[in-house]
């Protein structure tokens, strides 16, 4: 199987493998997601279908790979994975499609990150399975048409928004991916610690994925740490004084924040009166890519209720204040 892929293996993925769910069953959490792919999956098996062109969106480590390995497995077929910055000229992605049995997944992750050729030469093969490139360059260059299975291509990305309308516009489901509450994820913590033979009680786990920003991945990752503390600090339990003890070290605050989720909010309060302020004032404040910001810090404040989105610029909330332990200054006391 071929598999282009974007990062490199660790020892921590391959863990993050053995825990991963591989079946709708055991994707715990996001109801709509699962019942409606739960629908459309039957009914493209039913038909003896490949699965409409789905398009993932949510910020990362919410489960969209995750989702697009369950939908090939669910549907038997195989997954053949890319991510949007790999693909660099249109025959990268030519080499990829050529290889699709009929009815696999195509899985391209970061999907805003395309390259505009290689785009163009993804419409057809998504609308009419057609593949349309050009070879060759000059006055010897011409076009070849190849016939391609049919085959699902699911998009990840972290923003509907960055895609392309023309894009967005030709996948047939479209599926947004929430923060879990801390129910879902003290069973998705729980789940993990059990296949990963860690001894931790209820209240453990309750623990962790309480301040694990609303997202499995760092639930996950949080985890292995605070099983690595339990085993060297204590007797290897891993109980709630425990899992306080290790999340504390790791800086990860009460409310699940850390180090870079303060400086932002405390950038934003010093340096900016709370705001409104520009993302890339911002930015260049906390020294961040704006890109992060907007991806990977920004949502889980914002569902959270630290920080809002105003037309002229973020601004922080009272909660923020409270958080930092400073006083709420005048000018935005209503
Ligand atoms: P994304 O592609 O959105 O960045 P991943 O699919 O890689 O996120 O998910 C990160 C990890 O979180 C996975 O390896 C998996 O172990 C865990 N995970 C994600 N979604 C779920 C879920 N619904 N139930 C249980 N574990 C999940």
């Amino acid at each position: 199987q071929r598999e282009i892929s974007a990062t490199p293996k660790t020892g921590e993925e391959a863990q993050d493998r053995a825990v991963r769910p591989k079946s709708l069953a055991d994707y715990v959490g996001q109801p709509v997601v699962r019942e409606q792919m739960e629908i459309f999956i039957g009914a493209a098996k039913g038909r003896n279908e490949a699965l409409d062109h789905t398009l993932v969106f949510g910020p990362p480590g919410l489960g969209k790979t995750t989702l697009a390995n369950i939908i090939a497995s669910e549907m038997g077929v195989d997954l053949k994975s890319t991510s949007g910055p790999v693909l660099e000229k249109a025959g990268d992605l030519a080499a990829l499609m050529t290889n699709l049995e009929p009815g696999d997944v195509l899985f391209i992750d970061e999907i805003h990150r395309l390259s505009p050729n290689v785009e163009e030469v993804l419409y057809p093969a998504m609308e009419d399975f057609q593949l349309d490139i050009m070879i060759g360059e000059g006055p010897a260059a011409r076009s070849i048409k190849l016939d391609l299975p049919p085959f699902t291509l699911v998009g990840a990305t972290t923003r509907a928004g960055l895609l392309t309308s023309p894009l967005r516009d030709r996948f047939g489901i479209v599926q947004r991916l929430e923060f879990y509450n801390v129910e879902d994820l003290t069973s998705i913590v729980a789940r993990s610690a059990r296949l990963m033979g860690v001894p931790m009680d209820e209240e453990g786990a309750f623990e962790v994925a309480r301040r694990s920003r609303g997202t499995p991945r760092i639930a996950n990752r949080l985890l292995r740490r605070v099983r690595d503390y339990a085993e060297v600090k204590g007797d290897g339990n891993v109980t709630r004084e425990m899992a306080d003890l290790a999340l504390n070290m790791l800086n990860v605050d009460h409310s699940g924040f850390d180090h870079m989720d303060r400086r932002l909010l405390l950038a934003m309060i010093e340096k900016f009166g709370g705001g409104p302020v520009g993302v890339e004032s911002l930015a260049a404040a906390i020294s961040e890519e704006r890109d992060t910001i907007e991806d990977v810090l920004e949502p889980y404040l914002i569902q959270q209720g630290y920080l809002m989105r105003t037309p002229r610029g973020r601004m922080v909330t009272q909660l923020a204040y409270d958080h930092m332990g400073l006083p709420l200054p005048k000018h935005l006391q209503q």
